[in-house]
């Protein structure tokens, strides 16, 4: 008790201070107190609005309240500490002198639009309040400072509806169905037809919708209007699509959003103002174009809200010439200075240009290669930069398929949109983001079709194949989510008439139903209705051979960008693959070497698995032998195949891992099959077999078959097993040996805890070894190694160094080991831990760098301090995902392997990680 009366009293405790200085950072009169390297505290919007106006260039004056801020917001229970409030205020009069107007008053108000605006963009997910200061006095200041009632009583009825709906948590709908009434009332067909008169009458209705939504008067006092905005944009942070939004791309919830208050330029003033929003160049296919789209007298998110379909930005050459190449210049000077694509914001205020955002476009994993290589064209940035510029799972995107071209004509085009996101998409179609999740769920392909998405729909959009919109524009909201994903995504499709309520929509007189397949190319903007099969994207056809790489000017500079890539980075790249095939297309797509060949994959090939079972069914020693006899040609023929198909590269190939049960038919199945046979009378001989199979399915029953009689544990059990395995690795690399290819072999031996294990294993391949390459007249090269996936051969891993000659991190069975979970089961309770913050990432997808990380590290530490130059690697999912790259980067591992398909995005990840890391941080 006596302690929290002295902290009540001590002011210090009660009005905690910024570590950096201040709360709130001023920007106008062409000088800022924030700049571009500033992210972390005044957010993206903030920092580059500080940036341009350091810059000279026009922005209106304003301030930033910092995230720190927002942080102390929550600390403080959701209350904006006195600090900051009083900060505000400092510099609320700093901004009224650079504007000449004052908050509030009757002749001169000044307005201002109170934005969110986080560290990393998360278009519209947050809030943002337009027009604040206006009330019953000031608006008719404003008309007369003006001459135009008309723009006044617009910019109070929006101002009402904001505020309502962001601070006063009225529903929007609420607001909007009196927009329609008074609209049908007056028989206007858009809100610019409206006049004065109109509009008083809508700010009317909306007060009165405030009153009986909220219970009181619509605020008339600025100050508690500002404060109300100020702290519903710190409150937005935690709405649930902004939590959502984070899950989705990893960005922390710590880190707060900052609020900036920034004097109002407006583009409703007229027909001689416009906004719009823009990037410097095509963010779906990388062209170099201006790109974007404008309304004349409109304001804030008219552009992207549809209410209005916008115009191309090209024609503001026309409407207005001056602000048109005032903002081409301005535009072309920001793309220079970030060295990056710049998505911006504008607004014209009778004639004058104003700039109110620019930030790093987000752009598809397309535009992304094209974009980041035409940037080292023109000089404006080097290879390096550009390396790190691309997210490494864009170059996963030029994988995606497309269109199988004659299935793709067969059908005719049913309508055309705007093509906002370029790839193949085909599937049922549906008509709510619930229902595209739970589709999906069933294990359905959806196609989510929606007049327009808002922000809520993100979940849907994330698990459909593409997305279909009715209206809006080349930067509504679905265009823009759309890119960023890198799904397919078409807008502003008019054609199509869509009934969300009924689940249908209508186009050239056919109607499809919720289920119904629907197809759209979003390079080009074409809808279909049906069905099209799909074929390799143009990158997979060149790494197949189907296509020379002189035709594909995408390839080329895929490759172009790895090629930068492979020079900045240490790693080394290997591929976990099985087959010849799957060597080859990880080789042609830059693996050198083959981390992990699992030979138990070989056994599920044709006419092989009779012989496995054979081999598993034996009683004795010598039927197993009989049986691993005929397999022996085979496994040799495999790797004699994968051994070529990597040129001579490492090749790391696993003895037997799995248990024996996967190899037999299931326990239930053959009980059916018994039963079957038995009824009808049957076959005896197949009974026989039958029962014979069932009982040996019943004694190979586990109860924990992923703890069971697996791994080594089969080697130590069945020698003859291993003794078959490396007689095949060996025979085929005596062979290639003698073919001229020099193939150097690691034989790996799985889940080894002690070293006695591997000793034991080590002694069966030493000697099957000698005895191959002494009837073959050659010697060859080998090592013999293992992996590290039990906790216990990490913890002793000086000890096991010893033995082995090279490691390999098998870390989808260390994380199981370790934490315990199921990786077969996970999914029963990961959504909850996920959820509960009990867990942030799936750890059999991102390596839990703090607790299976620490064993990787001990393993690497222990394992070099016995065998110095030991070789270390990971095999396990975790090989191909960028931030766990980033960790096996800081550990000094000497290589990861990821499947085929991963190889680019490794390649370009591990390339970031020598970067931006160093081994040992
Ligand atoms: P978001 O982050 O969702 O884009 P913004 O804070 O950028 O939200 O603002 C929403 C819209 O309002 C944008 O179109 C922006 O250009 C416009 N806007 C914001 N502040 C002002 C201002 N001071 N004057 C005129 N328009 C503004
Ligand atoms: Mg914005
Ligand atoms: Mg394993």
């Amino acid at each position: 008790m006596a302690k929290k009366t002295l902290a009540r009293k001590s002011p210090k405790a009660q009005s905690p201070r910024s570590k950096s200085g201040k709360f709130v950072y001023f920007f106008g009169n062409g000088k800022a107190d924030g700049n571009r390297n500033m992210k972390d505290l005044l957010g993206g919007k903030g920092s580059g609005l500080a940036e341009m106006t350091n810059a000279g260039l026009p922005v209106p004056p304003g301030m930033t309240v910092s995230t720190e801020a927002c942080t102390l917001y929550y600390e403080e229970g959701r209350k904006t500490p006195a600090a900051v409030d009083r900060e505000m205020i400092e510099n609320l009069k700093k901004l009224e002198k650079a504007a000449g107007k004052t908050l509030g008053d009757v002749k001169n108000p000044l307005l201002v639009s109170v934005r969110s605006g986080a560290k990393f963009s998360m278009p519209g997910m947050m809030d943002t309040i337009l027009n604040l200061g206006l009330n019953d006095q000031s608006v008719e200041g404003l008309k007369g400072k003006t001459n135009n009632g008309r723009f006044a009583c617009d910019s109070y009825r929006r101002f009402i509806q904001m505020y309502g709906n962001v601070v006063l948590e009225i529903p929007k709908e609420a607001f909007e169905h009196e927009f329609e009434a008074v609209k049908k009332a007056h028989g206007a067909k858009v809100d610019t037809d409206l006049d004065e008169r109109a509009l008083r009458d809508v700010v009317a209705k909306y007060k009165a919708v405030v009153q009986s939504k909220s219970g009181k008067p619509f605020p008339q006092d600025p100050l508690q209007q500002l404060r109300g905005a100020r702290d519903a944009v710190f409150r937005s942070w935690n709405n649930a699509r902004a939590i959502e939004y984070r899950r989705i791309y990893e960005i922390p919830d710590a880190i707060g959003t900052a609020v900036n208050i920034q004097a109002m330029v407006f583009g409703n003033s007229g027909d001689r103002s416009a906004t719009g929003v823009g990037f410097t160049r095509n963010p779906a296919t990388g062209a170099k174009e201006f790109y974007g789209e404008f309304l004349v007298n409109a304001q804030g998110e008219d552009v992207v809200s549809g209410v209005r379909t916008p115009q191309p930005i090209a024609e503001l050459e026309k409407v207005m010439p001056k602000a048109f190449k005032e903002l081409r210049q301005i535009t072309t000077r920001l793309e220079r200075h970030y060295r990056d694509v710049q998505d911006f914001e504008f607004t014209i205020e009778d004639e004058k240009l104003y700039m109110l955002q620019t930030r790093n476009g987000k752009r598809t994993g397309y535009a992304a290669v094209v974009i980041a290589t035409d940037l080292v064209r023109e000089k404006l940035i080097t290879p390096k930069d550009a390396v790190l510029q691309v997210d490494p799972e864009s170059v996963s995107q030029l994988l995606a398929p497309m269109f199988e071209p004659k299935a793709w004509k067969a059908l005719p085009v049913a309508t055309k949109g705007l093509p906002a996101s370029p790839g193949a998409a085909s599937g049922q179609a549906v008509f709510t983001a619930d229902h595209a999740v739970e589709w999906t769920r069933q294990g359905k392909k959806v196609v989510l079709v929606r007049k327009e998405t808002v922000p809520d729909d993100i979940h849907g959009m994330f698990v459909a194949q593409g997305i279909l919109t009715a209206t809006g524009g080349m930067t509504s909201h679905a265009a823009v989510v759309g890119r960023q994903m890198g799904k397919p995504s078409i807008v502003g499709a008019g054609a199509l008439e869509i009934s969300e309520a009924a689940r249908q929509f209508t186009v050239g007189g056919k109607t499809i139903q919720e289920g119904d397949f629907v197809s759209f190319d979003g390079l080009t903007g074409e809808v279909k209705l049906g069905q099209v099969a799909t074929q390799p994207s143009e990158v997979l056809q060149v790494i197949a051979g189907k296509m020379k790489p002189a035709d594909s000017d995408l390839y080329r500079r895929f490759d172009e960008l790895l090629r930068w890539a492979d020079k900045f980075r240490r790693l080394g790249i290997r591929a976990n693959a099985d087959q010849p095939d799957q060597a080859e297309t990880a080789y042609a797509f830059g693996a050198r070497g083959i981390g992990l060949c699992r030979t138990e994959h070989m056994f599920f090939g044709e006419g092989r698995i009779a012989i496995v079972q054979r081999m598993i069914l034996a009683d004795n020693e010598t039927d197993r032998r009989k049986a691993l006899d005929e397999l022996l040609p085979m496994q040799r023929g495999d790797f004699y195949g994968v051994f070529k198909a990597m040129h001579g590269e490492p090749v790391t190939i696993r003895t037997i891992d799995p248990p024996l049960h996967e190899f037999l038919p299931k326990r239930e199945d053959l009980m059916v099959d018994i039963a079957r046979l038995e009824a009808t009378n049957g076959d005896k001989k197949t009974l026989a077999e039958k029962h014979k199979l069932l009982r040996r399915v019943e004694q190979l029953h586990e109860f924990n078959p992923m703890l069971g009689h697996r791994g080594v544990r089969l080697g130590i059990t069945y020698p003859e097993i291993t003794e078959m395995q490396t007689r095949a690795i060996l025979e085929a690399a005596c062979q290639l040996n003698k073919e001229g290819l020099k193939v150097v072999p690691e034989i790996m031996i799985p889940l080894v805890g002690t070293v006695k294990e591997l000793r034991d294993q080590k002694a069966v391949v030493d000697r099957v070894a000698q005895d191959v390459m002494k009837a073959q007249g050659i010697k060859v090269k080998y090592l013999v190694g293992t992996m590290i996936e039990v906790p216990r051969g990490a913890v002793t891993a000086d000890e096991i160094a010893g033995e082995a000659q090279f490691f390999s991190f098998g870390t989808n069975d260390l994380t199981q080991l370790t934490y315990g979970f199921s990786r077969d089961d996970i999914g029963k309770f990961l959504g909850a831990y996920q959820d509960k913050k009990i867990l942030d990432k799936d750890p059999f997808a991102t390596i839990d760098t703090v607790g299976v990380g620490q064993l990787v590290e001990m393993g690497v530490r222990k394992g070099r301090s016995a065998r110095a130059d030991l070789k270390i690697g990971i095999c396990g999912e975790h090989g191909g995902d960028p931030s766990s790259i980033h960790f096996f980067e800081k550990a000094g591992l000497d290589y990861v392997s990821a499947s085929p398909y991963r190889i680019p995005v490794a390649r370009l990840a591990a390339a970031q990680a020598a970067l931006q890391t160093k081994v040992g941080d």
